[in-house]
């Protein structure tokens, strides 16, 4: 069959198809018209390239559509508007391309449904592709509602077939490989194929869609609620600029690790959903404030220079050489091992030793910030490690609130008072604080209010006590420990003389020369107005007299103030006698025992009398434990010391004893009263008097033999005050007196015992 033929560009005409389309190309329209004079029939064929605008045999495809044109409308311009219906399927045989119009001779081709299929296939086929359809149809609003019922109403699968590509957007080539395709079956394959994946494409497509659509909602959602936000913060007259972003400004710039940025950013975005006025909400604002406050990667450079921080130590402290030699050591021990292995420094003295200020030296000497956290009391684990957010009022626990303070991640931190830790049921702070003293340990430090751990491994630790046995045990054995031991009166009065005048002149606005205090008046004050093992009164009265001073010389207009033994009185008051005096008279049952306290050294009277009774034995007084039992000692060997005396038969059935131990707001405690206590008893017992002049200390055994005691040095030097020269002291000690300088031992007489025969030999008169 030989058809005149138009060539489609971007159009493919499918059987059963009515299409409308202009006409311009010279050729096309010559074919159009040759065709509207002979039968109305037309081969629609497509072009492979739109481009192409003169095509030959090989720019067409190979099989095309034989159409009838239902109507064809000259439009102005020249051009020509063609209504065409497709008829059948045919392919091109030959191709004449020399005539004003394009010529063709086409077969017809047989695509139809084979004559075998069954009713069942053909119904399967018709439901399948008619749901695909309708999914499709239904979901695009483009379509009518006609075309949706026009579709459910055709039964019959071929017919299906020729009106499914109508209405589906598929590309020009999809079409043409439809229009190939001859097989029924394959071409319904390909079909539903294609239908399904158009449903696929719509189904994803649908959902980014939703998903975008979401995203966009939100913000703008947002976006309104925040400048609403901002008007009404206006309106109530606060920073505009809301406080959570100014948090994540902060957080931004906070020198910090990225994990600690990151658990930050979450705690502010918690924040943000909290309403502004629910106490939840400051709750958690409290939390970022402290967090964004603490030191996480800020610090100071150390300095390593040795010599200086000897200076500083040297100017700051008068003797002390030992304790200086040894925090040089420290020191320099430190800087070639690095932090971590190096144990704690623990300062242990009686206070006013200058031990928190020793620690002041080396925090300055190193370059290095200061924080003073005072143990003394704590008994709560809670306040060492801090409370659970969860409560209200919740805080960081003191180790973390020091580091806030010292604002850097390294300084000296003092942990004061170590020795008065407690501890009850709600935990153990010395367990805690083991924690933070282990080198290996506190790098991961971790506070309950902070939750996320915080380095304390470049802090370094500091500790202080007035006595080493009452440290716990397991602190005891991270500490470096470093004994400052009671000042004697000469070094009080060099402290005095080149530190303290000066140090509270200053303080108090005295000019250099306006005050001086002579050194009877020093010795005076240290003697009559001051008991104490360090200097801390001593410094605080001579902040007195300078006050004074101040004042007397701006009443007066005078320049200068001068103290002398003399008028002290009309600064500092009446004196007071502080120490024991010697006794007066030798007495029975009277003796004088040295203590040792955590604060220093002490002189203690100790009484006993006998009285008709039951052969009881009474102690009172400040005793401890340990006391007691010496006292029930020191009985038991006065007893036996008895038939020297020549007592009557049955005494001790017949007698109570009272023993007593007079004043001392200090409580002692500790074996080295024994001798005393058994001194006192077998006085009273004998009815022989007591030295006065004469002090004792010494632990005794139940057969008499004196044993060794600590604290001589605090002993002897409270001796020394109370103006007692004849000490008695264990032979075993004798190294300890030895090493003492003279200025301790200059003017004593101390005898050496090892038998409580040769202590009474020397007590009793
Ligand atoms: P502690 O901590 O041992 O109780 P401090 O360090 O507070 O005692 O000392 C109390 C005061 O005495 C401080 O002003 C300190 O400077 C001063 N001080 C103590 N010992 C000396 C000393 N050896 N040289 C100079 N001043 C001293």
């Amino acid at each position: 069959m030989n058809l005149p033929a138009v060539a489609l560009r971007g159009l493919c005409v499918l059987p059963k198809m009515a299409i409308n389309f202009d006409v311009s190309r010279e050729r096309s329209k010559e074919a159009v018209q040759f065709a509207m004079l002979h039968g109305q029939k037309i081969f629609l064929v497509t072009q492979k390239s739109e481009k192409v605008e003169k095509p030959e045999a090989k720019d067409i495809y190979n099989v095309g559509v034989i159409a009838d044109i239902k109507q064809m409308v000259k439009l102005p311009g020249g051009q020509m508007r063609v209504l065409a219906v497709g008829k059948s399927v045919a392919r091109i045989i030959s191709v004449e391309t020399s005539g004003a119009y394009l010529e063709v001779e086409v077969e017809e081709l047989e695509n139809g449904i084979p004559e075998d299929t069954d009713e069942v296939t053909r119904e399967a086929m018709l439901r399948i592709l008619k749901e695909e359809m309708m999914k499709f149809l239904q979901g695009n609003q483009n379509v009518g509602k006609e075309v949706i019922h026009a579709l459910s109403k055709v039964n019959d699968i071929v017919e299906l077939m020729e009106v499914a590509p109508i209405h589906m957007p598929f590309s020009v080539e999809e079409k043409q490989t439809i229009l190939e395709i001859l097989d029924f079956s394959e071409r319904y394959a390909y079909l539903v194929q294609l239908i399904t994946r158009e449903n696929e494409v719509r189904r994803i497509r649908d959902e980014l869609q939703a998903k975008v659509r979401g995203k966009v909602e939100k913000n703008q959602k947002d976006y309104v609620l925040r400048e609403q936000m901002k008007v009404i913060r206006e309106e109530l007259g606060e920073d505009p600029q809301s406080d959570a972003d100014l948090l994540a400004e902060k957080i931004e710039a906070l020198e910090a690790a990225d994990s600690v940025k990151e658990h930050l950013r979450k705690e502010l975005s918690r924040y943000r959903m909290m309403s502004g006025a629910a106490a939840e909400a400051a709750v958690q604002r409290n939390y970022l404030d402290t967090m964004l406050a603490l030191p996480w990667n800020k610090s100071t450079e150390d300095s390593t220079d040795l010599k200086r921080a000897e200076e500083i130590l040297d100017r700051d402290h008068y003797g002390l050489e030992k304790v200086k030699e040894r925090v040089l050591e420290y020191l320099a021990v430190r800087s070639v091992t690095g932090k971590g292995d190096a144990p704690i420094l623990c300062l242990v003295g009686p206070p006013g030793t200058g031990k928190t200020s020793i620690a002041k030296s080396i925090a300055e000497s190193l370059n290095k910030k200061y924080v003073r956290i005072c143990l003394g009391g704590v008994r709560d684990e809670a306040e060492i490690r801090g409370h659970r957010r969860t409560y209200i009022g919740s805080m960081p626990g003191r180790l973390v609130a020091a580091l806030t303070q010292a604002g850097v991640n390294n300084p000296v931190m003092l942990l004061d008072e170590l020795d008065k830790l407690g501890s009850d049921y709600k935990g153990d702070p010395s367990a805690a604080l083991l924690e933070v003293l282990d080198g290996e340990q506190n790098s991961q430090f971790r506070d309950h209010y902070v939750e996320i751990p915080v380095d304390l491994s470049e802090v370094l630790f500091i500790a202080t006590a007035n006595d080493m046995h009452t440290i716990p045990a397991p602190l005891l054995d991270r500490l470096e420990i470093i004994e400052i031991s009671s000042y004697t009166e000469n070094e009080k009065m060099h402290i005095a003389t080149e530190f303290l005048v000066e140090k509270q002149m200053k303080k108090n606005g005295l000019k250099d020369g306006s005050l001086s205090i002579s050194s009877r008046a020093l010795k005076k004050i240290i003697h009559h107005y001051t008991r104490e093992a360090g200097v801390r009164n001593l410094e605080r009265k001579i902040g007195d007299i300078c006050r004074k001073a101040v004042k007397e010389q701006l009443d007066k207009g005078c320049k200068k103030t001068r103290v002398s033994e003399q008028n002290l009185e009309k600064y500092l008051g009446r004196e007071k006698r502080f120490f024991d005096q010697v006794n007066e008279n030798d007495q029975i049952g009277v003796v004088r025992g040295l203590a040792w306290t955590p604060v220093g050294g002490d002189t203690l009277e100790i009484e006993a009398i006998l009285m008709p009774g039951t052969g009881k034995l009474q102690l009172t007084g400040q005793m401890g434990d340990v006391m007691k039992e010496s006292a029930q000692l020191a009985l038991s060997y006065a007893r036996m010391m008895s038939d020297r005396f020549e007592l009557p038969e049955g005494f001790f059935e017949q007698h109570d004893i009272h023993l007593h131990i007079p004043e001392g707001a200090v409580p002692k405690d500790g074996p080295s009263a024994g001798i005393t206590m058994t001194t006192a008893l077998v006085s009273a017992i004998s009815q022989k008097k007591v030295r006065a002049n004469l002090a004792m200390t010494g632990e005794v055994t139940l057969t008499g033999r004196v044993l060794m005691i600590g604290g001589l040095k605090e002993k002897l030097l409270a001796a020394k005050m109370a103006g007692i020269t004849n000490i008695l002291v264990p032979e075993r000690n004798k190294p300890d007196v030895e090493e003492m300088s003279a200025e301790i031992t200059k003017g004593m007489d101390i005898r050496f015992v090892s038998t409580m025969e040769q202590v009474l030999e020397a007590a009793l008169v």
